[in-house]
């Protein structure tokens, strides 16, 4: 059989059109057929064995979830549960691309045991995985589903990798005499430890009693026959407990994160000769924002103003700071982010020469509750808080500038909510190169070219692609004659291809 006429197919076990626990919203659930786990409390034995079930298609799937569509409105969509859906690695990946082309919201529910080649044709159109985490050891794992720990471990070690940039429900069966103690629920919580910052949900599920029939059925022994389901009441409280120890330990990573960034910034002092301060300092009043203040005044506070050369990736101040100075960018650029509770860093805003930042802080007296940090090499021209109050804060013109570029500011992050919530990764770059060639563009012979002096993993951050996925779609971008990516300089080739992505 030839490529072309290789059939793609995947063995249902069953279907479930109104799925409420599993994933957001309404969900279709497609229950896949075969798992090569044998949990001793498994509630569905008969979908184990990898010979059962129904062979259907991606294409079978993707019209069954189509005629269920109706019922899962706004927030909901499909999930694969099993059985082990990992199993299915080229159906499932095929399955999931058509999917997410027919924008449906994808859920999986897994124990994390599959096929690991296909991993990266699946994961990156995974909007929730659900993931079931069945014992904390070794020895537990191969006592409680007769499979060896490893391959879990590993899969969350590098889920990341594979292209997720979805949420994670962690899942756990709590069986009497197994794991309802405390140490139990802090031993899932260091086994979670690579993941935590993807963690929305962590819930415990009572073990019930309700498949023991099936088993009659199957004429398989129930090996928990003995052991009464688990308290629900007592369940809850070890579901408190678990995700108690998991916010603890979250913020005690993100506490150490921060003091790794900790360089004081409270008190600045020039670090450029005094030949530079001097020309810096010089076009100071020709700055806009600086335009309608008198000449005198400004010629009074100049010894009083810093200059301050940053390095690439240096901070200038840091979330939490008090506002003692508004910068204005002389040079180079400067990022503004915060690290999210997921751990991850998001940018918001990317100020370049002239721009300015803190005089909202200033004027509201609020602390900063973002970092800025050199995106490369910069100077910026700090105004003390004292000579910004008494010489700026009552000035109209340049309040009405700080007003201005604060409407900027909010289109701009309107615009990075919109990026940032759509899935489609072809929108997201586009958006991107648009936002980018607005702020950094240089029109050069009809052309317009932008120097690329963010890496790959700024990029990636502030389009909410993965960096694999925004390489692979600035690529195809490429191939496709919408730019050209040469000596650190993407061109825009085809300004309107892009912008009908935004249409
Ligand atoms: S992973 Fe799920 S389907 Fe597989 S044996 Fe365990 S409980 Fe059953």
């Amino acid at each position: 059989m030839n490529k072309q006429d290789h059939q793609i197919t995947g063995r249902l076990h069953s279907i479930e059109s109104m799925g409420l626990v599993d994933g957001p919203g309404i969900r279709t659930i497609f229950f896949l057929q075969g798992c090569p786990l044998r949990c001793l409390y498994c509630h569905n034995p008969d979908t184990q064995n990898p010979e059962g079930g129904k062979i259907v298609t991606p294409s079978d799937i993707l019209k069954l979830a189509k005629r269920y569509k109706p019922y899962q409105g706004d927030d909901g969509g499909v999930t694969f549960s099993g059985g082990e859906p990992l199993i299915h690695g080229e159906f499932l990946a095929e399955s999931v691309k058509l999917l997410k082309e027919n924008d449906f919201n994808i859920c999986i529910d897994t124990s994390g045991y599959g096929q690991k080649k296909y991993y990266k044709e699946i994961f990156p159109y995974v909007d929730t995985i659900l993931l079931d985490i069945k014992a904390f050891s070794e020895q537990a794992y191969l006592d409680m589903c007769s499979v060896q720990q490893k391959p879990l471990n590993d899969f969350m070690n590098e889920l990341e990798n594979y292209g997720f940039h979805g949420q994670i429900w962690v899942r756990h069966v709590m069986v009497p005499g197994y794991t309802d103690n405390k140490k139990s629920m802090q031993e899932l919580i260091k086994t979670i430890e690579p993941i935590q910052h993807l963690v929305e949900r962590l819930e415990i599920l009572p073990y019930h009693t309700m498949g023991i029939d099936k088993y009659k059925e199957l004429n398989m022994p129930y090996l928990l026959e003995n052991v009464e389901p688990m308290d629900k009441e007592k369940a809850k409280e070890f579901e408190v407990y678990a995700n108690v120890l998991l916010a603890e330990q979250m913020s005690k990573d993100r506490i150490d994160l921060k003091e790794k960034q900790d360089v004081g910034s409270s008190a600045l002092e020039s670090n450029v000769s005094l030949e530079e301060h001097n020309k810096i300092i010089g076009s100071f009043s020709n700055l806009p924002l600086l335009q309608h203040i008198n000449s005198d005044i400004l010629a009074d506070i100049q010894h009083n103003l810093v200059v301050k050369k940053l390095e690439k990736d240096e901070i200038l101040f840091q979330s939490g700071d008090d506002p003692n100075y508004m910068y204005i960018i002389y040079a180079g650029a400067i990022k503004i982010f915060n690290i999210l509770p997921n751990l991850k860093e998001q940018i918001f805003y990317i100020y370049r020469k002239d721009s300015f930042v803190g005089g909202h802080n200033l004027l509201s007296d609020s602390k900063y509750w973002y970092t800025g940090e050199a995106l490369m090499d910069s100077i910026v021209i700090a105004i003390p808080a004292k000579i910004f109050n008494t010489y700026f804060a009552n000035k109209k013109s340049v309040l009405k500038e700080i007003l201005s570029q604060s409407f900027e500011r909010i289109r701009w992050a309107e615009d990075l909510i919109n990026r940032l919530a759509t899935i489609n990764s072809s929108v997201k770059t586009a958006g991107l190169i648009l936002r980018l060639a607005e702020n950094f563009g240089i029109k050069k012979n009809d052309q317009i070219q932008i120097p690329m002096k963010f890496d790959r993993a700024e990029m990636s951050n502030f389009s909410g692609l993965t960096r694999d996925s925004l390489t692979r779609k600035l690529g195809e971008f490429e191939e496709l004659g919408y730019i050209r990516i040469e000596n650190e300089i993407l061109t825009i080739l085809n300004f309107d291809a892009l912008e009908s992505y935004l249409d």
